[in-house]
């Protein structure tokens, strides 16, 4: 499903992935972990190209793309590559002007051109999906922080991605509400949803990847199942960094 080989990207000098390959299989989900700074947001952004990397190429289902410095990528090769995905942010990112139904009827109408009652009914079924039924009025300064990233999530399935990202979907949560956020996500992945989820929450990270990647400085430093990444891991940075965490 998604296939990255030799991802470079540099913000002006400071170089930030150094050469990154990554392969996921449809309904797999693949967690990336490692400190602050080590890439993983930059990495996760140029899945869906709201980073372009310098270098490398990038496969999401059929559309491949590859990337060379100073060559600009083509509207179309950008947007059919885009349109393969659903971004969930740390901080929702929802539109503040209208309600929780009409989040996740938007793009509906307007990207994926459907009629205004298709994309209720689609939208209702998606909240419900996200346990939000009884919210789908209400605008997000009346939903809690966790209910809101719900609308986010349900938002984000609304376009039919084929892969869904996740850039630390519950740091801005307290535990809590955080707690409803991965029980979706958990959901999502037992229903076979293909994801991608930037998180420091290590026993989440065991309990949903299938792989599971370890980001320093740029590079993929270790990866692996969980089990052996959290159990039996092979490089001394990586046991640092998960005692650090304990
Ligand atoms: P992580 O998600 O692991 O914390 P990031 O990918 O967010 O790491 O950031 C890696 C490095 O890239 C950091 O040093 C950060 O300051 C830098 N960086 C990220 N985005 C930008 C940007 N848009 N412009 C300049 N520097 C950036």
């Amino acid at each position: 499903m998604i296939q990255a080989s030799g991802l470079h990207k540099a913000f002006g000098a400071q170089p930030v992935l150094k050469g990154v390959d990554l392969s996921l299989p449809k309904g797999k989900v693949l967690v990336i972990i490692g400190p602050s700074g080590s890439g993983k947001t930059t990495l996760l952004r140029c899945l869906n190209l709201l980073e372009v990397p310098d270098a490398g190429s990038l496969r999401l289902g059929d559309a491949e793309l590859r990337f060379q410095e100073g060559i600009k990528l083509r509207g179309k090769d950008v947007r059919s590559l885009r349109k393969r995905t659903g971004m969930v942010f740390q901080s929702f990112n929802l539109f503040p002007h209208m309600t929780a139904l009409n989040n996740v009827v938007e793009a509906q109408v307007t990207v994926q051109r459907k009629s205004r009652g298709d994309a209720e009914r689609r939208a209702r079924e998606l909240l419900d999906k996200v346990g939000l039924a009884d919210r789908a009025d209400f605008y997000p300064h009346k939903l809690s922080g966790g209910q809101q990233q719900r609308v986010a999530i349900a938002r984000a399935m609304a376009m039919d991605p084929e892969v869904l990202l996740f850039d630390e979907p519950t740091s801005a949560l307290d535990p809590e509400l955080a707690a409803e956020v991965l029980k979706v996500i958990k959901q999502l992945a037992a229903e076979g949803m293909t994801m991608v989820i930037v998180t420091h929450l290590m026993k989440f990270a065991a309990d949903v990847a299938d792989h599971v990647i370890l980001m320093d400085e740029g590079v993929i430093i270790e990866e692996g199942a969980p089990r052996d990444v959290f159990s039996n891991p092979k490089s001394a940075r990586t046991a640092q960094f998960l005692n650090i965490l304990a």
